[in-house]
């Protein structure tokens, strides 16, 4: 066995452990609980799960996705986000290696899990989470090797401003703010971690994802064109996509538009 296999397996016990809090993070933050007291309750029969009922993944198993003492059916989303918290982390290591951009690297990507579930289930984009993490991707920048803290600064500046301008624009059009500004405070926040490249990126993975779900849900009946999308949903994807992606991308398509340029 390899000290990279035990490495990826480390940091997949972490994404799980981790992945475990972010569940409580996404159910409280939007609800005003604390994230720390008291432990993880039964919705239902409101009683304290134990330690043992409570391991990430292995518990819902175990348990067969049952409350140990009323049967409550637990959703399946809270072993699906620790498991995808731990496959991502895994996907850092794998990236970065053992170094402090990997560190950074899934604090960011935690970010974006919490960011995208909350928006998709209410609709907001907190911003005790948006707003230090702008602040936060500007502090880190000394420790992260894919961007310079120049393009960060400007990453921030644009993620805000294209949004806002989006915004306004609409709101001058239609009169109404079609766009949240948790979407703009969360472009910034993007734009401190990935730098201003990673930005564009983001911007237009977003925008052509959230363009086509929002087009299937309309063929499909399932949603009106004065309806709203959560847009942190595809905002967060494309941002994940950008961290992991992001260069290979931009270089392929410079590459591209050189061949066609060159005829
Ligand atoms: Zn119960």
């Amino acid at each position: 066995m390899s000290i990279q296999f035990f490495l990826s397996l480390y940091f997949a016990v972490l994404g799980l452990i981790l992945g475990s809090y972010l569940n409580v993070v996404i159910y409280r933050l939007p609800r005003r609980l604390s994230t720390i007291t008291p432990r993880s309750r039964c919705p239902r029969c409101r009683v304290a799960i134990p330690p043992w009922d409570n391991i990430p993944l292995l518990s819902y198993l175990w348990l067969g996705g049952k409350c140990r003492r009323c049967g409550f059916r637990i959703p399946w989303r809270y072993p699906a986000i620790e498991a995808a918290t731990g496959i991502g982390f895994v996907g850092v290591y794998q990236a970065f290696g053992w170094s402090s951009d990997s560190v950074v690297a899934a604090l960011f990507l935690a970010a974006m899990i919490v960011l995208a579930l909350i928006d998709a289930e209410h609709y907001i984009l907190p911003d005790v989470i948006t707003l230090p993490g702008i602040v936060l991707g500007l502090v880190l920048q000394p420790w992260i090797h894919w961007t310079t803290f120049q393009a960060a600064v400007i990453g921030a500046a644009a993620g805000a401003g294209v949004l806002y301008g989006v915004a306004w624009l609409w709101y001058w059009w239609k009169g109404i703010w079609g766009m949240g500004l948790g979407d703009v405070k969360m472009l910034a926040m993007v734009g401190a971690f990935l730098g201003w490249k990673g930005v564009i990126v983001t911007l237009f993975l977003a925008s052509v994802s959230g363009s086509l779900a929002g087009a299937m849900l309309i063929v499909l009946g399932r949603l009106h064109l004065q309806s709203k999308l959560p847009f942190g949903v595809f905002l967060a994807m494309g941002a994940v996509l950008a961290l992991f992606f992001g260069q290979t991308l931009i270089d392929s398509y410079v590459q591209m538009t050189v061949q066609i340029l060159g005829g």
